[in-house]
């Protein structure tokens, strides 16, 4: 080796991965099921049950409309949309994005309200990257859907967690919501319809959590990713119908309405109807955002004024149906399990929260034991509490094929029976 290469392999490599993304496995979704997968049995000849990830479309039964696929196609088969989309989205996305929403709401949002996005999850990226900042804080629930807690942490946004309350259908603290915020607070995030507890907040809880931020000065980020996915007692409603109380900035997407979730398209929206945004300079941060990101596909953005002006009400009654006859025959089946129950009903979206009384086994530590050696002995795979930063509980998702599901609380309960004290 000559003197050159010789110093060159002595040097020292002066970089290394953003620390904010390498936390334990278990805390993202991906994470803990990339987990839980490596401890299937492969010599298991039963079917693996997923009641892990909201993400029906891999059963038959939820296949999205034709008027979608064929509006996908039509777009392509257009050529209209080859160019380089503007970076917020092309014009008809958004203006259909915009009369979408504003069916629901007593403002009308303009086209210049809406930015097209990657999915919800950019969205999320989104936003969290333009309110970031040294020294400020942004508010996450308490259980949350982890992808939050990491953007906001690699936006450089220190995290602080507010309470849901269990017992109270898993409504926001609005105490512990006051308790953890300060001066540099920037804004509180809720999930409504709610992942992972399957809540759906009611018009007067929503404009409580309006007035508090308010109160507080913050802006309120509302994930309604699973808008109108509702099948309790309380209707859906947008967090946009307060955006005259605080500022509003909703995220969504037609990922789970639409059993689209591999087509990644969503939106950020902005309700401002007093200009504190645009006076605020986040109007301007959220467009440079998209000028150095990324955005979806042209073609798949050319297809959104169809989809969602087209879709009957048939095929959302007819999903809607399979997803509540789902959450029932979930929560009925989980009362016969020993060792977990469900405070609350599911009342929307796709998942719930159990709760693991740990105390009832003979041989499981906690909850990711739970779920490791429940994917191990019967190939059923659920979520970890310890995910959705709750110890001690399991997200279960019951957006399934129905008899995958029947099977799977079957499992659940032979698992469960099979760990129990004095078995
Ligand atoms: C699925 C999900 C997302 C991501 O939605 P995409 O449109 O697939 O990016 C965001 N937030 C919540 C609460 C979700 O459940």
């Amino acid at each position: 080796m000559d003197q050159k290469s010789t110093t060159l392999s002595k040097k020292k490599w002066g970089f290394r991965g953003n620390s904010e993304l390498q936390a334990e496995p278990e805390t993202t979704i991906r994470g803990a099921l990339t987990l839980l997968m490596s401890n299937l049995n492969i010599s298991d000849d039963r079917p693996v049950i997923p009641m892990s990830v909201s993400e029906p479309s891999a059963f038959p039964c939820f296949k999205t409309t034709q008027i979608a696929t064929d509006a996908i196609a039509e777009a392509v088969k257009s050529s209209e949309f080859t160019s380089y989309p503007p970076t917020e989205g092309i014009l008809p996305a958004r203006r259909a994005v915009a009369e979408h929403l504003s069916k629901t709401l007593p403002d009308k949002l303009s086209p210049d309200d809406v930015f097209m996005t990657m999915g919800c999850q950019q969205a999320a990226q989104a936003i969290l990257h333009v309110l970031g900042g040294s020294k400020l804080n942004i508010l996450l629930p308490i259980p949350c859907f982890p992808y939050y807690d990491v953007y906001a942490r690699s936006s450089r946004l220190e995290v602080r967690y507010y309470n849901l309350l269990p017992d109270k259908n898993w409504e926001v603290d609005l105490d512990s919501v006051i308790a953890v915020a300060d001066e540099n607070t920037v804004a509180m995030v809720i999930i409504n319809p709610g992942n992972p507890c399957g809540n759906v907040f009611t018009y007067h809880h929503l404009k409580k959590v309006a007035e508090t931020a308010r109160e507080l000065g913050i802006l309120v980020v509302s994930d309604e990713v699973y808008a109108h996915i509702v099948f309790g007692e309380n209707p859906y409603v947008p967090m946009g119908v307060f955006g005259s109380i605080t500022p509003v900035i909703t995220l969504g997407s037609i990922s789970k309405r639409w059993l689209v979730p591999g087509w990644r398209i969503g939106w950020l929206v902005t309700h401002d109807p007093d200009g504190i945004l645009k006076e605020h300079g986040i109007i301007k941060s959220i467009q440079q955002y998209f000028h150095v990101s990324t955005y979806p596909p042209a073609f798949i953005q050319g297809a959104i004024p169809d989809i969602l002006a087209k879709t009957n009400d048939e095929f959302f009654s007819r999903i809607l149906n399979l997803i509540k006859e789902s959450a029932n025959s979930c929560y009925e089946g989980i009362k016969d399990v020993p060792g977990i129950t469900c405070p609350n009903k599911p009342q929307g979206s796709m998942c719930v929260m159990v709760k693991l009384d740990i105390s009832v086994f003979e041989d499981i530590k906690d909850d990711l034991d739970f779920c490791v050696k429940l994917a191990k002995e019967e190939s059923v795979l659920i979520l970890p509490g310890v995910s959705v930063g709750l110890r001690n509980w399991l997200r279960v998702t019951f957006a399934i094929d129905q008899s995958y599901l029947e099977d799977g609380i079957k499992r659940l309960k032979s698992f469960c029976e099979r760990h129990s004290k004095g078995a």
